[in-house]
C-alpha cells in the first residue's frame, strides 16, 4: 500500500471536478457513509466520493491512481468481505447513480451502476418485465451482476450476466469504454463473472424478461423429515420445468408472523418456491413435496414478482455481524444430504442459514468458457452463513460455518460462487474460475495492469 493516504493529499482539484458529495473523517455523515452491510467490517476510509455521474467516477479513479491511494468501488455495499470499503483509502460510492431507463417495447433496460435490485424491480414490474437478479431487494446490481447474479429466475432465464447486453466501463486509466459482443468483447467476456476487477461499470444494459405474477412462498418441515424433504426437493426440481425454482434452506424459524407460534425459534428445513404458471400447475408439481407428510408450514401462493424479491429483506438487513463460506454442488448424494442435515441441526441464530440455490437449466445451458463464470455444470450454489447483531458470539458462529463447510465440502464440485465467499485467498479464487482464470489474468493485464481495482476476489494481472 502507498505510504501516502488521501488525508495527506491535496483534494482541491478533485473537489472542483466532482459534483457529488465528498465525505471525510469528522464529517457528520462519515460513520453512516463508511458503513457496509456486514457490521463485522469496520474500516475508516480517508475519503468517500459519492459519485453523481460518470465524470465524478472518472475524476475519482484518476485521483486514486495518480496519488497511489487504495480505491474501493461500492455498489450496494453487500459484499461480505467488505470490498466496498477500505482503511485509509478512497471509497468510490456509486449509490447516488440510480438512473433507470426501461424500454418496454424492445425489452431493454439501461441502469446506472448504483442501482439496487429493488430499484430495478420497481422500474420494470409496471411493464410486467424483470431483469433476473438477486433474492434481496437491497443488494447492489453492480457487485451481484459482475460476480454472476443468481436468483429465483436463474433456471428459467439464466444468471444476471446471461441477460447483460452491454456495459459502460470507466477503466483504470480513466478511459471510458463500452463492452458488448461487438465492442471490447474480451472485456465483456471478463465482466460476466470476473467481478469488479476490470473497471467501474457505470451503466448496465440488460435484456428484460416477461415476469409478472408468480406462485411462490415457503414450505417448512421438521428436521426429522429433512432427509426425505431434501431428496424429494432434488427430484422435484429435476423433474420440473425451467419455470419452477426452489432454494433449499436450513434455518431457525423467526419468532413472528407469518409463522405460527408453535414453530417459532425451531430449527427446521424448508424451500422457498417460485413458479411462473398457474396455481393448479404449481400444486401438481409440488405434490411430491406435500406427500412426504404435510409440510409443517405451507404458504405457497400468488404474489407479484417484486414481493417475492423482497420477501427476505426483513431477515437480511444491515448491521449484522456476518461470516460466509460457499461451494458448488453437482449432486445431492445420501452422504451429502446426511452431512447437511447434521450441520443444519446446529444453525446458530435466526439470521444464519445454509442455502442451496439452483443454477441448472438456463444457467447451465451456457458453455463454461462463454463467460468468466465457469461452473455451468453445477446444479446448486451453496452459501453457509452465520449472522447476528451481537458480536459476542462471532467466534462460535464462525466455527459453525467452518465446521459446516468442512463437513459438506467433500461432496461439492470444488469451487464456489465468488459472490458467496469471503477473503479465502488466491487458491479459492482460482478454484472458482478454473480454466477461465488464465484468460481473466490476460484481460486484467490489458485493462488494469497495475491492479488498481484489487478490492475484490482479485485476479492478478498476467506476468
Ligand atoms: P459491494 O460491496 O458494493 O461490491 C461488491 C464488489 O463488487 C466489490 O468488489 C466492488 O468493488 C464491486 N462492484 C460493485 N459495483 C461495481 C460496479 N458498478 N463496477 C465495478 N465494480 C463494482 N448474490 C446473488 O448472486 N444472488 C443473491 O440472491 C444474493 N443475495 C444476497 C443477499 C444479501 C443480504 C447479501 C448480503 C448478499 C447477497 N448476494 C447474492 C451476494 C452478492 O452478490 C454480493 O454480496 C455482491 O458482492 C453484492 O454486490 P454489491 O454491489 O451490493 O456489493
Amino acid at each position: 500500500m502507498s505510504a501516502a493516504t488521501a488525508v495527506d493529499l491535496d483534494t482541491s482539484t478533485l473537489e472542483a471536478q466532482v459534483r457529488g458529495e465528498l465525505i471525510r473523517p469528522g464529517d457528520e455523515s462519515y460513520d453512516q457513509a463508511r458503513a457496509v452491510h456486514n457490521a463485522m467490517i469496520d474500516r475508516r476510509p480517508a475519503l468517500i466520493v459519492r459519485a453523481a455521474n460518470v465524470a465524478d467516477v472518472i475524476a475519482a479513479v484518476n485521483f486514486a491512481r495518480d496519488n497511489g491511494v487504495p480505491l474501493a468501488v461500492r455498489g450496494g455495499g453487500h459484499n461480505v468481505t467488505g470490498n466496498g470499503t477500505v482503511d485509509d483509502g478512497i471509497v468510490l460510492d456509486l449509490s447516488p447513480m440510480k438512473g433507470i431507463n426501461v424500454d418496454p417495447v424492445n425489452r431493454v433496460a439501461v441502469l446506472q451502476g448504483g442501482c439496487t435490485w429493488g430499484d430495478v424491480d420497481h422500474a420494470t414490474h409496471v411493464f410486467g418485465l424483470a431483469v433476473p437478479g438477486g433474492v434481496v431487494s437491497t443488494t447492489g446490481v453492480g457487485g451481484l451482476t459482475l460476480g454472476g447474479g443468481l436468483g429465483h429466475l436463474s433456471r428459467r432465464f439464466g444468471l444476471s450476466i446471461d441477460n447483460l447486453l452491454s456495459a459502460d466501463v470507466v477503466t483504470a486509466d480513466g478511459g471510458f469504454l463500452t463492452a458488448n459482443e461487438d465492442q471490447n468483447s474480451d472485456l465483456f467476456w471478463a465482466l460476466r463473472g470476473g467481478g469488479g476487477n476490470f473497471g467501474v461499470v457505470v451503466s448496465f444494459t440488460f435484456r428484460l424478461q416477461p415476469v409478472d405474477m408468480v406462485i411462490a412462498g415457503p414450505m417448512l418441515w421438521h428436521l426429522d423429515d429433512a432427509p426425505a424433504a431434501m431428496r424429494a426437493y432434488d427430484e422435484t426440481l429435476a423433474n420440473g420445468p425451467d419455470e419452477l425454482n426452489g432454494a433449499f434452506a436450513f434455518l431457525i424459524v423467526p419468532p413472528g408472523p407469518p409463522f405460527p407460534e408453535e414453530l417459532h425459534m425451531k430449527r427446521m428445513c424448508g424451500v422457498i418456491w417460485s413458479f411462473a404458471g398457474s396455481q393448479e400447475d404449481a400444486d401438481k408439481l409440488l405434490a411430491p413435496m406435500r406427500e412426504i407428510g404435510p409440510p409443517a408450514f405451507d404458504l405457497v401462493g400468488p404474489m407479484p414478482h417484486p414481493v417475492l424479491q423482497s420477501l427476505f429483506d426483513g431477515i437480511a438487513g444491515p448491521g449484522m455481524q456476518q461470516y460466509w463460506r460457499a461451494d458448488f454442488f453437482n449432486e445431492l448424494t445420501d452422504e451429502a444430504i446426511a452431512a447437511h442435515v447434521e450441520q443444519g441441526s446446529k444453525v446458530p441464530t435466526i439470521f444464519s442459514s445454509i442455502h442451496l440455490y439452483p443454477v441448472d437449466r438456463a444457467t447451465g445451458s451456457v458453455a463454461p468458457d462463454a463467460t468468466a463464470y465457469s461452473y455451468r455444470e453445477a446444479r446448486w450454489a451453496e452459501v453457509i452463513f452465520a449472522a447476528d447483531i451481537d458480536p459476542a458470539g462471532n467466534d462460535a458462529r464462525k466455527a459453525w460455518v467452518k465446521e459446516t463447510w468442512d463437513a459438506v465440502h467433500p461432496f461439492s464440485a470444488g469451487g464456489a460462487y465468488i459472490n458467496f465467499f469471503g477473503d479465502e485467498g488466491q487458491d479459492r479464487v482460482k478454484a472458482s474460475y478454473r480454466d477461465n482464470y488464465t484468460r481473466l489474468a490476460e484481460v486484467k493485464k490489458k485493462y488494469d495492469p497495475a491492479n488498481l481495482f484489487r478490492l475484490n476476489q482479485n485476479i492478478e494481472p498476467a506476468a
